[in-house]
């Protein structure tokens, strides 16, 4: 693919997957901008729904504060609405779905009905040690989503975002006990999809404990090779 814009002149969807830490979020934003797709994430849509009291964010927060899955039915109906915006007629960088297998089914019959499927699966490889070591000085922007560590990748004024200005703040479910299960629940439920992927010959894994800018220009490599 020619940097810049999807070139394939249909619907482009591309997985971004790794454990959590890994940097889906700040690699999925990039690459979308990049290449002029939605960046679809899970995660961020049931923290705005919870944050403005809806009734998505309502039936997702006890299970979004205990580390768990929010259950696939309404996971699936959260993507096939926001696939349906303009902003993603071209396609989306999806981060952080599908997490179970009946989701990534879900998926594909949802991009059958738009005589699409997924392109590509970019697996992020980072080593567990490091991942908690992320998780634990993880700052994200209340307003944007952007992502920082207060070591790794400070921002420039403390607790302002370097995109937007929007305050930081640290995610509750970045706490240890918390961090902890949600590393076991990707080990148990995500960890197959990628065998899943690899077998239909769509996984590309990439180094994810590189610089940002690294593994940006990686992932673009990747996407662009199919
Ligand atoms: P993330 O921001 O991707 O780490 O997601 C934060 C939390 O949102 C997860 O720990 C889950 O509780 C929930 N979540 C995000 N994406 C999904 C998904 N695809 N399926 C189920 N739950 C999800």
């Amino acid at each position: 693919m020619e940097s810049g814009q999807a070139s394939r002149g249909q619907f482009v969807i591309v997985i971004m997957m790794g454990p959590p830490g890994a940097g889906k979020g700040t690699q999925a934003q990039r690459v979308a901008e990049r290449l002029g797709l939605a960046h679809l994430a899970t995660g961020d849509l049931f923290r705005e729904a919870m944050a403005r009291h809806t009734e998505l964010g309502r039936q997702a927060e006890s299970y979004v504060k205990r580390g768990e899955y929010v259950p696939d039915q309404i996971t699936l109906g959260l993507v096939r609405e926001r696939l349906s915006q303009p902003d993603a007629q071209a396609g989306a960088i999806l981060d952080g779905f599908p997490r179970t297998l009946e989701q990534a089914r879900g998926l594909d019959r949802l991009l059958a009905e738009k005589g699409a499927t997924v392109d590509k699966v970019v697996y992020l490889d980072v080593p567990e040690a490091e991942l908690a070591r992320r998780l634990g000085g993880r700052w994200t922007c209340r307003r944007c989503q952007a992502v920082y560590h207060e070591v790794f990748n400070p921002p420039k004024t403390p607790s302002v975002c370097d995109v937007c200005g929007g305050e930081l703040y640290q995610r509750p479910d970045d706490t240890p006990a918390v961090v902890q299960r949600r590393l076991e629940v990707y080990h148990q439920q995500t960890a197959p999809l990628v065998q899943r992927y690899d077998a239909a010959g769509l996984l590309v894994r990439v180094r994810g404990d590189l610089s940002p800018d690294e593994v940006t220009e990686a992932v673009l490599r990747a996407i662009g090779d199919w």
